[in-house]
């Protein structure tokens, strides 16, 4: 350890240091100053200059009195500084922008939900996201601080220019967001793919932060992965890894993707697909619930009604859901075999289907799943509708804790 540091100038040293106690005592919650000497073995003077310095200047541990003593002096106790720390997470969906904004725990104070509204074009919902964070931006009393603003995007992120490169959902192509935002944001910003951030957000925030190995599903409008390898975001040569919607499950299918290919996960699973399906159907008087539940006029039917027909016990949605989770079984079949993962989060709009949707994925993954595979967990994202926003969340507060924001 002493050998590699004495490469490092002494500014980097400190600041090495400097984050490793920020996460320490983030991961602890609460913990005494010999305590943090004991476990980085730092010297006590260095220890109390660098915790002075993350509760003063950077306000983001405080000290919290003494602790009992074995006898000898009394431990100064320090703790990570939730309260009055801020993030605000932005999803930036097809169908809604929502906005949360989170103490560093992730603990919610306020959120907001508004239809985008695709219809309407860029420049309208670039000035909703703006009005969405303005918002959330009034909800911080004088004295706290918002330390910056994180955004998932329903599209591909090339993270090495800061490019959305392709979004079918809404029809972008090549659009230099950090452009659109650098001059009417007063915070600093971060964005990403949002199935990539839900992915993220298991990871820093999510229930099982043990995990080494696992896999979220995105099945909403479209389809999409997160993978985590080896306690690491799987991102790629530019970070388009993951675009599991887009691996072929039927090669003979006539349905064309928004690709351009045929036969892609996607085009035949996802919730478009779903309500696709069920309006055909109830063109063709196959399903007098799937009527009943859009009144009567089939351009209504949502992948939700469907699943709420499906429940009644409507034929023809069961059928439909049947279909579709037996092609989602092939996907996860898939990422299984290649990647070995212990648990699959699957989140998005069909997710919050329930237990139907998630007893349908067990009867049939077994059917392309290695035995020695098939132990997978297959089960809800931690954070349901809120998975990007709590995603977009945690990519700041990566950032945050490697000092990024900081110390400039
Ligand atoms: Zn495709």
């Amino acid at each position: 350890m002493d050998k590699e540091y004495t490469k490092m100038d002494a500014g980097l040293l400190h600041l090495t240091n400097k984050k490793v106690l920020l996460k320490l005592i983030k991961q602890k919650g609460q913990i005494s100053r010999s305590e943090l000497t004991r476990i980085t073995r730092l010297t006590p003077p260095s220890i109390a200059r660098i915790v002075g310095e993350l509760a003063e200047k950077d306000q983001l541990v405080e000290y919290v009195g003494v602790g009992n003593s074995n006898g000898g002096r009394p431990p100064v106790m320090v703790k990570f500084k939730n309260e009055g720390n801020y993030i605000i997470g932005i999803d930036l969906g097809a169908t809604y922008i929502r906005g949360c904004l989170v103490d560093l725990n992730a603990k919610f104070i306020s959120e907001i939900q508004v239809p985008t509204e695709i219809n309407n074009g860029f420049e309208y919902i670039i000035e909703k996201v703006i009005q969405v964070i303005g918002k959330l931006e009034s909800r911080v009393e004088d004295g706290e601080k918002i330390w910056g603003v994180g955004i998932g995007v329903a599209g591909l992120v090339n993270n090495k220019t800061g490019i959305i490169e392709s979004s079918p959902d809404f029809g972008w192509s090549n659009i230099n967001l950090r452009k659109e935002l650098e001059n009417r944001l007063n915070l600093p910003f971060f964005y990403d793919n949002s199935t990539r951030l839900m992915a993220l957000g298991e990871l820093k925030l999510g229930a099982r932060q043990d995990l080494k190995n696992f896999a979220v599903i995105n099945v909403g409008h479209g389809i999409a992965s997160g993978l985590v390898v080896d306690g690491k975001l799987v991102k790629g040569e530019k970070g388009f890894a993951g675009e599991f919607g887009h691996i072929s499950v039927d090669t003979n299918s006539p349905i064309r993707c928004k690709c351009g290919m045929n036969g892609c996960l996607e085009a035949l699973a996802s919730g478009h697909r779903i309500s696709a399906l069920a309006k055909l159907e109830v063109k063709n008087n196959n399903s007098d619930q799937l009527k009943q539940l859009s009144n009567g006029n089939p351009d209504l039917i949502t992948a939700e009604m469907v699943v709420k027909a499906a429940k009644m016990g409507d034929a023809t949605s069961i059928r439909i859901y049947n279909e579709i989770t037996e092609y989602l079984c092939k996907g996860i079949g898939t990422i299984s075999n290649l990647l070995n993962p212990e648990v699959i989060y699957i989140g998005g709009g069909i997710s919050l289907s329930g237990k139907f949707f998630f007893d349908l994925i067990e009867q049939k993954k077994s059917n392309y799943l290695l035995p020695q595979n098939s132990n997978v967990q297959i089960v809800p994202s931690t954070f349901g509708e809120q998975a990007t926003t709590i995603g977009a969340v945690s990519l700041v507060l990566k950032e945050l804790l490697n000092l990024k924001l900081t110390t400039k």
